[in-house]
């Protein structure tokens, strides 16, 4: 593809994390692009309290793909900033959480800079961290979890699903398991997990984390499945598993998990 140089006065694109839905949790920088944006591309994860801080007359365009069902399809939104930009119009593609984090924003970033579109990147809090600590419980912990593991539960296109066992396995070293996308494929993410894993580890689901409709799950990997069905979580949900859920003494620390809903 062959792109024209852009002036020094052609508009710019500005990926933006808008965090995990509470507009509490933007960062100042998030607030200034917003409002700086004349343009808004907005994805359907990102919590409506956000878009406060836009201009009255900035353009606001909902490209959502919800479910990975594309109502707007990517390489469209890659068209669009593009052409928005050459206008000269300060875009602004806001994501749910971080860009950087299953948020395609490496794509999009790449697409942008091969166009010759200036390109910055804003970091929000991602869904991942949100449900953690809509627990009460941190990723890492000295006396639980030695790391993090942030994968998905719907590898997309490539097919290249994961191989859970493994995954299991350095959860059993001590890594907290932080799934993104994965309560359509809860049943096989659970199967494969329980290769390594003991029925009784701690997994908990967390819908909607940071948001007036946050709901909690926490259970166990073996009970996983049932307890989901039963308390109805669905997406946008993060599964989160590892002995770091015992941590900081959360209500359901130390006891026997029993399944506690909130
Ligand atoms: N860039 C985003 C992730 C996009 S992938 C981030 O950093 O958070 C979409 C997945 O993110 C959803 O399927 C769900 O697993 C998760 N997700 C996004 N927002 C969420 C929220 N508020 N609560 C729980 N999970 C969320």
């Amino acid at each position: 593809m062959k792109h024209t140089p852009l002036s020094r006065d052609s508009g710019s694109v500005s990926l933006v994390g808008a965090g995990p839905g509470d507009p509490e949790l933007l960062t100042v920088k998030a607030i200034k692009a917003i409002r700086r944006a004349t343009v808004l591309l907005v994805d359907d994860l990102v919590g409506e309290g956000v878009l406060r801080y836009a201009r009255r007359s900035a353009r606001i365009v909902h490209v959502g793909k919800r479910g990975g069902c594309a109502s707007t399809p990517q390489a469209f939104i890659q068209k669009l900033m593009v052409a928005e930009a050459r206008r000269g119009e300060t875009v602004v593609r806001l994501k749910g959480g971080d860009p950087f984090v299953f948020g395609r924003g490496g794509e999009e970033a790449e697409y942008l800079r091969a166009a010759g579109i200036q390109v910055d990147i804003v970091n929000g809090i991602s869904s991942g961290l949100a449900a953690a600590t809509a627990l009460g419980v941190p990723w890492t912990h000295r006396e639980h979890a030695h790391g993090v593991m942030l994968v998905t539960g719907h590898a997309g296109e490539s097919n290249a699903d994961l191989h859970w066992p493994t995954l299991a396995a350095a959860a059993a070293q001590g890594l907290t398991l932080v799934v993104y996308m994965g309560v359509q494929r809860l049943a096989g993410i659970r199967a494969g997990l329980l290769a390594t894993l003991g029925a009784a580890t701690p997994a908990a689901l967390v819908q909607h984390a940071s948001s007036a409709q946050e709901r909690r799950l926490v259970t166990t990997l073996g009970r996983l499945v049932k307890d989901a069905t039963q308390a109805g979580i669905a997406s946008p949900a993060i599964l989160l598993v590892g002995n770091v859920l015992l941590a900081c003494q959360a209500d359901w620390a130390h006891a026997e998990l029993q399944a506690t809903v909130s």
